[in-house]
């Protein structure tokens, strides 16, 4: 059966504490559920990398950094390289947060050399994506998306495209004053992103994984994941206790489930 992904970005939140106790707790809140119907997965801070791969089990919970630099090393003051990262045995590398593209001035060409090195050194890049409010009122959410994502994978090896998933987050729905996406809304930019994909890549990009996130939450959780086109959720805030994201992935599985076995 094809899995349902669903994970979190911690962002600059929780000590290494905090995030060693978050994820021994959410290991075992979901021990029950069999991870070969559920990929679940946890984006701590730098610091708590290190504890936290010692924490858990990447069989039970995929760890992955939040942004990396391309070159191994180098005159980098400041950046972590991906040589660092593999020496903590992670599996995902984050690319392209709307917070790092607007607060921290990253590029789609950036963000490209950013996901070439990630599946150079053999991680999963989780590509995000999305379009800003300004966009999104200008009528260019379409144009934003494809042009993210061909920038984005430019030169990717298509072999490789396993090690690829892609987030749609739209900066608009982000964060503390985000409105999430309505399902219908994301549905219809989720299908624009598998277009340009399969444009891009041919049948090869029917396996790469297309994520919500953006404000999801225990209420909005369920009608996103019938979505048709939406193959998982990547939860901020509301996924930040083990306790409540266990809630959530305990209401989406069953529906991720019956929209699964409805397709076959
Ligand atoms: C995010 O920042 O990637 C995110 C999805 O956050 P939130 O769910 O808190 O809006």
């Amino acid at each position: 059966m094809k899995k349902l992904f669903i994970g979190t970005n911690l962002k600059m939140f929780k000590n290494i504490e905090q995030t060693v106790s978050f994820l021994r707790d959410l290991q075992e809140r979901t021990k029950g559920v069999p991870r070969s119907e559920m990929c679940l997965f946890v984006i701590p801070s730098y610091t708590a990398l290190e504890s936290a791969t010692k924490s858990v089990s990447q069989d039970s919970i995929k760890l992955g950094a939040q942004n990396m630099h391309w070159e191994s090393q180098g005159p980098f003051t400041g950046e972590i390289s991906p040589l660092m990262l593999k020496e903590l045995h992670l599996d995902i590398i984050e690319v392209g947060h709307s917070e790092r593209r607007q607060l921290l001035g990253e590029t789609d060409y950036g963000v490209n050399k950013k996901v070439l090195s990630a599946c150079a050194h053999g991680f999963t890049a989780l590509l995000c994506v999305g379009e800003t409010g300004e966009q999104k009122d200008a009528g260019l959410s379409e144009e934003t998306l494809a042009t993210q994502l061909k920038i984005g994978l430019l030169k990717f090896p298509p072999d490789q495209l396993d090690k690829v998933w892609i987030a749609y987050e739209p900066a608009w729905a982000i964060g503390a004053t985000g409105i999430p996406a309505s399902p219908e809304y994301a549905n219809a930019m989720h299908k624009v992103i598998k277009q340009t994909l399969k444009k891009t890549f041919g049948d090869r990009a029917d396996t790469i994984p297309v994520l919500y996130g953006g404000s999801v939450n225990y209420e909005n959780s369920s009608s996103l994941i019938v979505q048709e086109a939406i193959d998982g959720l990547f939860i901020g805030r509301a996924a930040w206790e083990a306790e409540a994201f266990t809630k959530i992935i305990d209401q989406v599985l069953p529906l991720w489930k019956t929209k699964i076995l409805a397709k076959v």
